[in-house]
């Protein structure tokens, strides 16, 4: 069995302000032994579980945030950038979880709330549905049939996530209270917490369905100012924009809308 363990850092026990996630500060170095530890107990719960290969992807800013040494042998480790495409080596598994994730921008009350990029994306949508990070990733699995099987992080992100995909076994590291505030769980009872989720979410692997989106998809963006909408080249069909910060992207599937996206971001 093969599990697939895509991680962002605004999720994980401990991490609720933006120094932690940002290389270069001294809050850093230690919020990135908080991920890789979080990381190795899904790693530990997976093999646990049966799992006898284990991909993690280090999916926060440019991938490179796991220190080396410290990661789990039992897994490969996908790292660095650029992020497109989105999960190479995704292809064949039987479930992918997604870890550290957080709420979709504009979410109140959830930790570090954000949709790809806080200073460039105000809203986004799939098909008029208002969609975050769990939704565009989970839509990408679906898209090569492998369904989300758990998702981890704030309260917040945790209801994102059964409202979207049903009967998604989640684990609740921490309540939010403010975008920069949180009742958080220890870190060694966090990482207690994911271990036992991901035993139970890879042995229910068979109940979940992949998240699929039938095409044709139109994705809407709303940038956070009029300067990131100007520089597109828009031909009314793959690109428009709608007004000055809104721009839509058609494509005959997700995945080809999306690419359209991201693979010029
Ligand atoms: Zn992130």
């Amino acid at each position: 069995m093969k599990i697939y363990i895509s991680v962002d850092m605004e999720g994980i026990a401990g991490i609720v302000r933006p120094e932690q996630v940002q290389r270069g500060t001294p809050d850093y170095a230690e919020a990135r032994l908080l991920l890789v530890r979080e990381a190795n107990a899904a790693v530990e719960g997976a093999l646990a579980a049966g799992a006898d290969e284990v991909i993690v992807a280090d999916m926060h800013a440019g991938g490179f945030n796991f220190p080396p040494e410290e990661m789990h042998p039992g897994a490969r480790w996908l790292h660095g950038g650029p992020h497109w495409p989105r999960f190479p080596f995704l292809e064949g598994s039987d479930g992918m979880i997604l870890l550290g994730y957080h709420a979709m921008a504009g979410t109140p009350q959830a930790v570090r709330d954000h949709t790809m990029s806080s200073a460039a994306w105000q809203e986004f949508r799939i098909n008029g549905q208002p969609a975050g990070e769990i939704a565009i990733d989970a839509a990408v699995a679906g898209a090569m049939g492998v369904p989300v099987i758990m998702v981890s992080g704030d309260d917040k992100a945790c209801a994102e996530a059964r409202a979207l995909l049903g009967n998604v076994v989640t684990a609740e590291v921490k309540q939010g209270v403010a975008r920069h505030r949180a009742l958080t769980l220890a870190p060694a009872r966090a990482r207690e917490l994911i271990r036992e989720k991901v035993v139970e979410a890879v042995r229910r692997a068979g109940e979940m369905a992949p998240y699929r989106i039938e095409g044709p998809v139109t994705l809407q963006l709303t940038y956070t100012g009029t300067d990131l909408a100007d520089p597109r080249f828009y031909d009314g069909r793959a690109w428009a924009r709608v007004d000055g910060r809104t721009v839509t992207i058609q494509g005959e599937d997700f995945m080809t809308a999306l690419g359209h996206l991201l693979g010029r971001w």
